[in-house]
């Protein structure tokens, strides 16, 4: 077999392949500067060996596990990128001044937001910072999404999203996501129940564009069942690799592992 990437992992990136609304995403590892496209890879036996090393991705610190994917325990409760408001925006408090980092607080919580709602494994609500569209949905594995509102900053878009959850889930089934099973319905109709159901709130929003986004992914075929890996566990994982969706490689026999969750485990990626 062949080395074709050793480094430290990160969350896959990818390039968009298709259009604005049809989005065919081009996966790649980072290592340097330089890309390794996982695209090339699909239809081959691959192997990814853990060489025992992680590094925090912040400060780049020796660790032995990680929190928040990738970070070392005083990163995970320092850095921007971790901080309540990520997960739950309507705790965000950049809008009153306070903020772990005030400059990432403006870039990414005083911008536009949107509401949407996804189908990834079922259908679910959901807030992105504008500039994370369509990566947030890729990142996730959606099939198609659909953006519901527009806000000014991340507090208000999460407590539409509060409001939402109510009548929609906002969780990912991420099994059902990778076994390629989602209904393939217009979201047109769901987003006009969600507006309405929002609307009898007292919210700031403005309402988005009825354009639909649909995303294909690399994927050979897809498992009827999920066994999930975790280097932390297992060093050594090979398959023959069947495709790429979301931030998961998918094996045939539907083995599966989530590279995001593997951020700052350091790897080596052979090819036969
Ligand atoms: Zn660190």
């Amino acid at each position: 077999m062949t080395i074709v990437f050793e480094s430290q992992l990160r969350k896959m990136q990818f390039h968009n392949t298709g259009d604005e609304y049809y989005i065919k995403p081009e996966y790649y590892l980072l290592q340097n500067n330089n890309k390794m496209v996982l695209n090339n890879l699909i239809g081959k036996a691959i192997q990814i060996v853990h060489t025992g090393q992680i590094t925090c991705i912040s400060c780049g610190k020796e660790i032995k596990k990680t929190y928040g994917q990738g970070y070392c325990y005083p990163c995970f409760i320092s850095v921007p990128q971790t901080e309540e408001c990520v997960l739950k925006p309507e705790l965000c408090r950049a809008h009153e001044g306070i903020a772990r980092d005030m400059e990432y607080a403006k870039a990414n919580c005083l911008v536009d937001q949107y509401i949407y709602l996804a189908l990834s494994g079922g259908l679910k609500v959901g807030v992105t910072r504008y500039h994370q569209v369509p990566t947030r949905w890729v990142d996730q594995g959606a099939n198609r999404a659909i953006k519901i509102a527009i806000t000014k900053n991340r507090y208000t878009a999460g407590l539409i999203e509060v409001t939402l959850k109510k009548i929609l889930a906002d969780k990912t089934n991420w099994r059902k996501m990778l076994m390629g099973n989602d209904e393939q319905y217009s979201l047109v109709a769901k987003k006009r129940t969600a507006l309405d159901y929002v609307a009898q709130q007292n919210l700031e929003f403005t309402a988005a564009p009825d354009q639909e986004y649909q995303i294909e992914y690399p994927v050979l075929k897809f498992p009827s069942k999920i066994v999930s890996k975790d280097l932390a566990k297992e060093p050594s994982i090979s398959g023959l690799l069947m495709g790429l969706k979301g931030q998961y490689l998918i094996f045939e026999e539907g083995m599966v592992i989530n590279i995001r969750k593997h951020a700052g485990f350091h790897i080596e990626l052979k090819v036969e």
